[in-house]
C-alpha cells in the first residue's frame, strides 16, 4: 500500500477522503492511554504536527504494543477519521501496526520532557526529531530555495567558486590550512620555513573565507552572478553569531553602484522573509508560540519598513551624543562592536540600518575609495537581535587606486595577478555583498544561538557528528 505523508492527511484531507484506509510511516513522539485504548502521536517530519493513531488494544498483540515506545519507527495502516479530540482535525484508527525500528526506552535520549538547547546540541544526530529543530530545518530548506528563486528570477548566474583557495589575500578572516603533508615530518626549506612546493597543490592552500574575489571575475563576464556555498573561518570567537563553517550567499553585479547594491540587498532580505511567512507559516507559528512571542510581528514589520541609510560618521555622532555608556568607548575610526550596532538598531532607530562609508582602515582592500580620501563605499546591514547580517561594498575599479592600497598594506601583488587583471582588461563599476545564511536563519526562526540553525555546527573544539 502506498504511504501517505502526514502533511497530506492534514492539509488535503478532502481529496484523500474521510473513512478511507491509508498507510503512514513515522516516529513515535508520545504514547498514552489505558487498558482498552492507546493514543500514539506519530510524526514523519513532513509538518510540525503529528497525527494521532488510535489503537483499540483488544485488536492487537499485547507484546507488540508494549514494544511501541517513544522514538520507535512504525508503519500504520488505518482508517482516516474525523477526530473527537482537541487539537487535531483527523486521526487514524489503527488496523495494522508494524514496528520498523525499536527504540530502547532506557537509552533513547529524547523522552517527552523538554530539553535544553545545550543538551540537544550534544545529540545533534537526533535533534531533527524534535519539533523545534524540524521546524528550523524545513525553514532552512525553504530559505535556500527562496534564495535560488530570487536570483534566478532576476537572471543572475549561480557561480560555483572554489572551496580550496590558493590566494592568501581575501582578508575576511583567519583561514584553515589545507594540506596532505605529514604534520609530523614537514618538509622545510633551508631557512626553516615550510616547503609548500612539496605539498599537494605545490603551494600553500586554505579553505575559502569568501567567494568574492572569484565572484568578481564572474560579474566581469556574465554581468550578474551569485554564489551560495560553504565558507570557513578559523576565528576563535565563541559567540552566538559565529561558526567556523557557515554558508554564505554572495551576489556580485557589474554596473551596480553602492545605492543599487543597497536596494538589491534590502529587496533580497525582504523577499526571503516574505517567502518564509508564505511557505512556512506552520513552522514559524510553532516557534513563535514556543520560544519567541514576537517572532511573527518582527518578521511582518520588516516587510513594511524602509531600512535606514546611515553614514558611519553620523553613526559615530549619534553614539557619542547618546549619553549611553558603552564598554568600548566610541571614537571616529573605531570598528564598531556588537553593543554599538545593537544600540543603533534596537534602541535608536528601532529598524534595520544600512551603515555606509566606513573608514578605509577598518575595511577590506578592494572597497571603492570615496573622494574624501578617508572612507570607502562599504555597506553593512545591521539587524535587530543579530547585528551584522550583510557585509558588502562597491568595489574599487581603478587599477591604479587598487594597486596603491595593495602596496600600502604590504600585500603580495604577484599572488593577486589574476584578480588585478579584471582591472587591467575592461574594468567596470561593480558591487556586491555577502549574506551569512545562518544569520538570516537566526532572524527568520527567532533562535538566539547560531549553533541551533545549522544541522551540524562546527565551532572551536567541536566537530562531532
Ligand atoms: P562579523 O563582524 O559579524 O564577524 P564579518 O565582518 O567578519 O562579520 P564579512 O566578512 O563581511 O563578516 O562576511 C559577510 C557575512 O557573513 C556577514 O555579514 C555575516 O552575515 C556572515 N558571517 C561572517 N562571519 C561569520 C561566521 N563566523 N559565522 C557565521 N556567519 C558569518
Ligand atoms: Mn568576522
Amino acid at each position: 500500500m502506498k504511504t501517505t505523508r502526514i502533511i497530506q492527511l492534514l492539509k488535503e484531507t478532502e481529496s484523500i477522503g474521510i473513512n478511507n484506509i491509508v498507510n503512514i510511516k513515522g516516529w513515535v513522539r508520545t504514547k498514552r492511554g489505558n487498558n482498552t485504548v492507546l493514543f500514539i502521536n506519530l510524526n514523519d517530519g513532513s509538518i510540525v504536527h503529528g497525527i494521532q493513531v488510535v489503537v483499540d488494544v483488544a485488536n492487537f498483540d499485547e507484546q507488540l504494543l508494549k514494544q511501541i515506545t517513544t522514538g520507535a519507527c512504525l508503519s500504520v495502516e488505518g482508517k482516516l477519521v474525523e477526530s473527537m479530540g482537541k487539537g487535531q482535525s483527523v486521526e487514524i484508527q489503527a488496523l495494522k501496526i508494524e514496528i520498523l525500528g525499536l527504540a530502547d526506552a532506557e537509552r533513547y535520549p529524547l523522552q517527552k520532557k523538554g530539553h535544553s538547547m545545550e543538551f540537544l546540541r550534544s545529540i545533534a544526530h537526533l535533534r531533527p526529531r524534535t519539533n523545534y529543530f524540524s521546524c528550523v530545518l524545513r525553514i532552512r530548506h525553504a530559505m535556500a530555495f527562496a534564495i535560488h528563486n530570487f536570483f534566478n528570477d532576476k537572471g543572475f548566474v549561480y557561480l560555483h567558486t572554489p572551496i580550496i583557495t590558493g590566494s592568501d589575500c581575501e582578508g575576511a578572516g583567519e583561514m584553515f590550512n589545507v594540506t596532505t603533508m605529514d604534520l609530523g615530518n614537514v618538509p622545510k626549506l633551508g631557512n626553516g620555513e615550510v616547503d609548500y612546493s612539496q605539498d599537494f597543490f605545490g603551494k600553500r592552500t586554505h579553505l575559502t573565507v569568501s567567494g568574492q574575489l572569484n565572484g568578481e571575475l564572474g560579474a566581469m563576464a556574465l554581468g550578474n552572478i551569485y554564489t551560495f556555498g560553504p565558507t570557513f573561518r578559523a576565528e576563535n570567537s565563541n559567540t552566538p553569531r559565529h561558526l567556523a563553517e557557515f554558508w554564505m550567499i554572495e551576489p556580485e553585479m557589474a554596473f551596480y553602484e553602492l545605492e543599487d547594491n543597497m536596494v538589491l540587498a534590502e529587496e533580497f532580505i525582504k523577499y526571503c522573509v516574505k517567502y518564509a511567512l508564505d511557505h512556512n507559516f506552520d513552522d514559524i507559528q510553532f516557534l513563535n508560540d514556543l520560544f519567541d512571542k514576537e517572532l511573527i510581528d518582527r518578521l511582518k514589520s520588516i516587510l513594511d519598513v524602509q531600512f535606514i541609510r546611515l553614514p558611519y560618521t553620523e553613526a559615530i555622532n549619534i553614539l557619542q551624543q547618546s549619553g549611553h555608556k558603552f564598554d568600548v568607548p566610541v571614537y571616529w575610526g573605531l570598528d564598531l562592536q556588537a553593543e554599538h550596532e545593537r544600540f543603533l538598531v534596537e534602541e535608536h532607530f528601532k529598524k534595520p540600518v544600512i551603515m555606509i562609508d566606513y573608514p578605509k582602515e577598518i575595511k577590506a582592500f578592494y572597497m571603492k575609495q570615496n573622494e574624501d580620501g578617508k572612507t570607502v563605499r562599504a555597506m553593512d546591514i545591521l539587524f535587530p537581535k543579530i547585528g551584522e547580517i550583510i557585509g558588502g561594498s562597491q568595489r574599487e575599479e581603478s587599477l591604479e587606486k587598487l594597486l596603491n592600497v595593495v602596496h600600502e598594506r604590504n600585500m603580495n601583488e604577484q599572488e593577486l595577478w589574476w584578480y588585478l587583471d579584471t582591472r587591467r582588461f575592461g574594468t567596470a563599476p561593480h558591487s556586491g555583498f555577502g549574506l551569512g545564511f545562518e544569520r538570516l536563519l537566526l532572524f527568520v526562526t527567532g533562535m538566539s544561538n547560531i549553533r541551533d540553525v545549522i544541522p551540524f555546527p562546527r565551532t572551536p573544539q567541536n566537530a562531532e557528528f
